[in-house]
């Protein structure tokens, strides 16, 4: 599979009087041509700003410094002028964003705004700039599009919103999209048609899709990799099939161990991962998930461990080996089987 998108190295720095922060680390991955990666992790570790980050999106805080690479087909981004990067956001690259309904403007109607986005992006007489308007809401899934062309945000359903900012998405023909928690304000039966319908479009056009989201029953159900980041590090990357049956990083067996399963037998435990991200101020010396980690010893607290191939995963961990064969049974066992789910204090004093 050719590589569409090279990212490395790519570090996003925010200065003020009081902090130098460092919000996401020397983060570095690819998307194939046709692939749809997820990036998952928690609230707080990072993925959102990677995103904007790659499409140039963080430019107006001067805050904010964005350093490394990020290559489209060959062509680095974040070298490019803001003119330059404008052409690249819808043509080449497009972004959808967590909140359907507040993303769309809700005095026009959703055909005019998918009309907007065809006129910037698309040459053609109107007519022509109609009819594609209708292609776009019909290729998206939206039923009856003539009809809901002529209606306002708040009368269609939350999916149905999405739909529309997908078809927004899609106006220009991009090689990537990159979905921003798409479906987490969604039903759960609306979740799983977007999806779906995610993985129609890669099919259909062979357009990547880079799928951020904290929910790893999405990423297990739509990925053909997973990047897994925390506290603004990428700690485990690889196959969805490797990440999920052999987790590398101890961050990753919790993630799983978190999912409710329909098939798991009923004396299985979800295990929830003691603690919560820290605020980038406040990220510990040494790894930063050590004070929630269930393998942790000394070195962790003062040494941070970098990333190293194990088979097809890369996970930035001391104990990987240690962890793909032993974390998942640790966070599954439960009080008085490992003190999974309690903090390192908790578990020194079972
Ligand atoms: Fe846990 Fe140590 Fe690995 Fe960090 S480096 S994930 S603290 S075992």
């Amino acid at each position: 599979m050719t590589e569409l998108l090279e990212v490395e190295g790519l570090t996003v720095k925010f200065e003020s009087a009081a902090h130098h922060l460092e919000l996401v680390r020397d983060a570095s991955f690819e998307i194939g041509t046709g692939e749809v990666v997820a990036m998952v992790g928690e609230s707080g570790s990072g993925k959102s700003i990677t995103a904007r980050a790659i499409l140039g999106l963080l430019r107006r805080n001067h805050r904010m410094t964005v350093e490394g690479n990020a290559r489209l087909a060959g062509r680095e981004l974040l070298a490019l002028a803001e003119a330059e990067m404008r052409e690249v956001r819808g043509r080449r690259v497009s972004m959808i964003f967590q909140d359907p309904v507040g993303a769309l403007d809700p005095v026009v109607s959703i055909g005019a705004q998918v009309l907007e986005a065809v006129r910037r992006r698309r040459s053609g007489t109107r007519p022509e700039q109609r009819r594609r308007v209708i292609e776009l809401l019909a290729s998206v899934g939206i039923t009856d599009p003539e009809l809901r062309a002529k209606q306002f945000p708040h009368e269609v359903s939350g999916g149905m919103c999405q739909r529309a900012l997908i078809a927004i998405a899609l106006a220009g023909s991009p090689e990537l999209l990159i979905a921003d928690e798409p479906t987490t304000a969604l039903d759960v039966t609306v979740q799983a048609q977007v999806l779906d319908l995610l993985k129609r479009l890669r099919d259909e056009r062979q357009m990547s899709v880079l799928l951020i989201t904290h929910d790893m029953g999405v990423a297990a159900q739509t990925a053909d990799r997973v990047l897994i980041m925390y506290a603004g590090s990428l700690v485990e990357q690889g196959p969805t099939a490797d990440i999920f049956g052999h987790p590398c990083h101890p961050y990753t067996g919790g993630l799983i161990s978190a999912v409710p399963r329909v098939d798991a037998p009923r004396s299985r435990r979800l295990v929830a991962i003691p603690g919560s991200v820290p605020e980038a101020a406040d990220r510990p010396a040494g790894c930063a998930f050590h004070p929630r980690c269930p393998l942790a010893d000394d070195r962790c607290a003062t040494a941070m461990p970098g990333p190293r191939r194990l088979g097809n995963q890369i996970a930035a961990c001391h104990r990987a080996e240690e962890a793909r064969d032993s974390q998942v049974h640790r966070w599954q066992a439960g009080p008085g089987g490992g003190g999974a789910g309690r903090l390192p204090e908790e578990r020194a004093a079972l």
